[in-house]
């Protein structure tokens, strides 16, 4: 199997070996992949602890990003963010740098690894949109009491998840693809990739696709997981469904993942840098094992990574050497031990599991310009003003009814945390101290202009704390807002 490393040109990938656990876990990835004889050449790099410690608040320094920039493929192990040296995870600055929007976690079954689900065949991939959804990490005060959070989805950020997936189910031979959103709450956001995915779905005729409700793709994973083959969902959703997938098959010691992006791809387990467990050789380096066999997929390395999955599978039906996760610290074997074991086994097949048939991945074109979605009209047609207040609904309603009494705009209700309070229809609401007060034309259904909002704000302003503004957009004729619970 082994290739003459001297007659092939190397695919050079940046090495960042990590906190805790990693170094042991990377080392161990390492030394299968230059077993194999796969033409890789490491460019080792710092990120995490060491760095934030050397007072670097991004715990990426820019030897780092020069390296990824060049090599465009990154195998790393994970990164800690100490408490006290920076807010930010280092994890997540490398993810957005290099527009990786893609985190795809397969979940397999593993032979001699038992789980309440072991024989069901548990065999899916988590495709997570990466960038986008709560974890743009936009947040505000809005009032000293009330913090808000916003969820940004994007066409484009859709476009190019669901793209992603239908690609992958593609390469990995997978035949069916579900969506997985709260569309039915969130019409506007997780409805985004619905639509976006029924749209796209259209051009994989040869794929089977589904939507699901996320909460019932989560008791559904728990119930009936074998049903499921590819999951596209959004960032937060995926977050949760896929650490729960890695559950069924037996824990983090086992579960791959991979940041896709159209220029850059990191390659890092799910799992943390587990520092109870470092420096003491005993930990399961198999999910870095299995992600540097995805690894191997991206940079076209498919038989050595097929030779690397095969000796996964035959290891560890084999049972001879296994890690304290699975069998108990006193007997587990060491991690050096367990992939000697597994790199003796290079070159052998089980006869009972099998490695799927990989074809290189197409990974999605979708335009690059900020504007993908272009109007042919859209017209403001009203006004939401944010405001902190003490004052009940009943006081805040009239009062502001009578300060624009004699502008282009009126008050038409007034919400709290999404439900109309004014005026009153009877609901029970325990109010805070920040209400949507929304505004539209007096007479007819009008484009509200620039200049009736500044000066609406500035009366409002003089009586009121105003929070925040957002203007009602019709777009090609459809509401580019939701309505309050109660609102007609
Ligand atoms: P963790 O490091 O993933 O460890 C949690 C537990 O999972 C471990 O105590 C161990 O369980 C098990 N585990 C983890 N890796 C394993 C492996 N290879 N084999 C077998 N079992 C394994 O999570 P954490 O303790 O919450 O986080 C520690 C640090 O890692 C934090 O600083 C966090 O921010 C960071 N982190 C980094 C990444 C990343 O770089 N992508 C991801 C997650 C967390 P038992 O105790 O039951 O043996």
């Amino acid at each position: 199997m082994k290739s003459d490393a001297n007659s092939v040109k190397k695919k050079l990938v940046t090495l960042i070996r990590g906190d805790g656990i990693g170094p042991e876990v990377v080392q161990s990835a390492r030394r299968v992949i230059e077993a194999t004889g796969a033409p890789i050449e490491w460019d080792e790099q710092d990120a995490g602890a060491k760095v934030f410690k050397r007072g670097l608040p991004s715990g990426v320094p820019p030897e780092t990003i020069e390296s990824i920039q060049r090599t465009r493929v990154v195998l790393k192990g994970p990164l800690e963010t100490p408490v006290g040296y920076g807010e930010k995870s280092a994890n997540v600055t490398l993810r957005k740098l290099f527009e990786t929007y893609g985190n795809i976690r397969p979940v397999r079954e593993m032979p001699g690894i038992a789980t309440p689900y072991s024989g069901r065949g548990v065999d899916l991939v988590v495709v997570r949109e990466n960038i986008e959804d709560l974890y743009a990490g936009i947040e505000y005060m809005e009032t000293p009491g009330v913090a808000e959070g916003l969820k940004l989805i994007s066409r484009k950020g859709c476009e190019k998840i669901v793209r992603l997936a239908f690609e992958f189910a593609r390469a990995e031979g997978r035949r069916r693809v579900h969506c997985a959103t709260k569309s039915n709450i969130m019409k506007l956001t997780e409805g985004m990739l619905k639509r976006t995915f029924e749209e796209i779905a259209k051009s994989y005729p040869d794929i089977e696709s589904s939507h699901i409700i996320i909460d019932n793709c989560a008791h559904q994973l728990v119930k009936k997981p074998e049903q499921f083959d590819v999951i596209v969902t959004t960032n937060m959703n995926g977050d949760i469904i896929s650490d729960l997938s890695s559950a069924l098959i037996g824990g983090l010691g086992f579960a791959p993942s991979a940041n896709i992006g159209n220029q850059v791809a990191i390659f890092e387990a799910v799992h943390g840098s587990a520092p109870k467990y470092a420096g003491k050789n005993v930990i399961n380096p198999t999910a870095v094992i299995l992600t540097s066999v995805m690894m191997l997929r991206h940079l076209g390395e498919f038989d050595a990574a097929s030779a690397i999955e095969n000796a996964v599978l035959v290891t560890l039906e084999d049972g001879k050497s296994r890690t304290g996760d699975v069998v108990g610290y006193e007997k587990g074997a060491s991690t050096t031990d367990y992939t000697n074991t597994l790199i003796s086994n290079l070159g052998r097949k089980s006869t009972r599991w099998r490695v799927r048939d990989y074809k290189p991945i197409q990974l999605p074109q979708v335009p690059g310009r900020p504007d993908l979605v272009v109007p042919f009209e859209r017209k403001a047609v009203g006004l939401d003003v944010f405001l902190e207040s003490s004052e009940n609904p009943d006081t805040l309603g009239p009062s502001l009814e009578k300060l624009v009494a004699d502008m282009p705009l009126k008050l038409k209700l007034i919400s709290n945390r999404g439900t109309k309070v004014y005026p009153a229809m009877g609901a029970i609401t325990d109010c805070v101290d920040l209400y949507r007060c929304r505004f539209l034309p007096r007479t007819g259904d009008g484009n509200v202009t620039d200049e009736q909002v500044f000066s609406l704000v500035q009366r409002v302003a003089a009586h009121h704390r105003w929070a925040n503004i957002i203007k009602l957009l019709e777009i090609d004729g459809k509401p580019g807002f939701t309505k309050d619970q109660g609102e007609d």
